[in-house]
């Protein structure tokens, strides 16, 4: 142990209800020499000891908290112990070999998730105390799941908060290919791992695309914000008349192509734009859709962005259902954590009554059970979303 953190008065409840992390606000002093990333026994006014984590006095979150039980030691066993743990509790669906083995503070975890691709893992450190483990973390991944080889995504922008450099490149073993096949559902997906989005992949998503399908045969689908096209070739096998994915980002889009193509879809078109802007332009021109997704990115990044992200939300929402026919499907997502599910159902409901359409929730959507939502961590669940649908008139 290289020292302790003495909360103030009356700060130790969250510990004691097992929230892993302690704000800069709530402690009284920091009583160690040791860099950034050690280990550090927290402790209340009079000295009681609480839990046991790793420190980071650059960040907001001073620390991060492993054990509640001052006899465990915080080791190599111990990361074997909890690794074990996260990886015996992933079970994959039939036909899907890409799933998150580690989702962080959810998988008591702090600051580490751990993708797998296949035969690949994707690693991302998020936090100092994550980082100065790098290697001993990666080495007993190799040693549990003998991958092909380990990558490292350290370019995550979370990163800077905990004053750590964004960069990427394997960590043991061979290093991926440009684009890794992986199989989701029985659909094939192309993941660029070493330079996409998040780490290559948007894994929350997939019993939800399973989920869109059932709405999508013979449907005219919008997938807007498409990524690499996952939900369009989700709704392109399931018989959809036609798919048209909207992606602001023109490699996403040649990604998407390529997936179409490897599932044996028919042909679906690639709009590169600005989906607030395309949508417009389809209200504008008459244009209607059976089904559309809208799975826009983080629009609430911080507590100062909230009014924004909602008002985009609103807007997307609004022109999305005025471009359903009656009896059409709206899927729609939000996956800013600060965004509830009860305030994106109002934000919808707002949607409703500028757009002039009623509307029913048929189904309410969530992340993937490979990213389990910790109780006491209830920040851990971030996405959510519903199918609606559009009354008829
Ligand atoms: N539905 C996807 C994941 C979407 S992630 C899947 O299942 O894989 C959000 C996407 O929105 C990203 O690909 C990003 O490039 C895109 N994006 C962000 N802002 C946008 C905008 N204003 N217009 C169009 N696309 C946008």
């Amino acid at each position: 142990m290289d020292g302790r953190i003495v909360l103030k008065r009356d700060r130790e409840k969250p510990v004691q209800q097992r929230h892993p992390w302690i704000f800069s606000g709530a402690i009284d002093r920091v009583e160690s020499d040791a860099p950034n990333g050690a280990l550090v026994q927290v402790v209340d006014y009079q000295g009681n000891y609480l839990a046991t984590g790793y420190l980071n006095r650059r960040s907001q979150i001073v620390v991060r908290l492993l054990t509640w039980d001052v006899d465990e030691q915080v080791d190599t066993a111990f990361w074997q112990r909890r690794l074990e743990q996260a990886i015996a509790a992933r079970t994959l669906p039939a036909g899907t070999d890409a799933c998150r083995l580690v989702y962080a503070e959810a998988d008591r975890l702090p600051g580490l998730v751990v993708d797998r691709y296949g035969d690949w893992l994707v690693m991302q450190c998020l936090t100092a105390g994550m980082a100065s483990r790098r290697d001993e973390i990666a080495g007993l991944l190799a040693e549990l799941l003998s991958p092909a080889g380990i990558y490292a995504r350290d370019d995550a922008d979370v990163r800077r908060q905990e004053g750590l450099a964004l960069e990427t490149g394997p960590l043991w073993g061979a290093e991926p290919p440009d684009l890794v096949e992986i199989e989701e559902h029985g659909h094939r997906f192309l993941v660029d791992v070493k330079r996409g989005q998040k780490t290559g992949f948007y894994l929350d998503q997939r019993e939800n695309r399973r989920a869109t399908a059932a709405y999508c045969e013979g449907a005219r689908v919008l997938n807007a914000f498409s990524y690499t096209g996952a939900f369009g070739v989700y709704a392109g096998r399931a018989g959809a008349a036609s798919v048209i994915n909207v992606d602001s980002s023109a490699q996403a889009l040649t990604l998407a192509q390529e997936n179409v193509v490897l599932n044996g879809c028919q042909p679906q078109e690639m709009v590169v734009g600005d989906v607030f802007q395309v949508l417009r332009r389809y209200r504008d021109e008459s244009r209607e859709f059976d089904v559309i997704v809208l799975d826009p990115p983080k629009f609430a990044v911080s507590q100062a962005q909230l009014v924004g992200a909602t008002r985009g939300y609103k807007d997307i929402n609004m022109l999305a259902l005025q471009l359903l026919r009656p009896g059409g499907f709206l899927v729609t997502f939000s996956c800013s954590g600060r965004v509830t599910a009860d305030l994106f159902q109002k934000i919808v409901f707002g949607a409703s009554l500028d757009a002039g359409r009623e509307a029913q929730i048929v189904e309410y959507l969530r992340q993937a059970p490979d990213h389990p939502v910790l109780l006491t961590f209830p920040e851990s669940a971030y996405l959510k979303g519903f199918v609606c649908r559009v009354a008829d008139r």
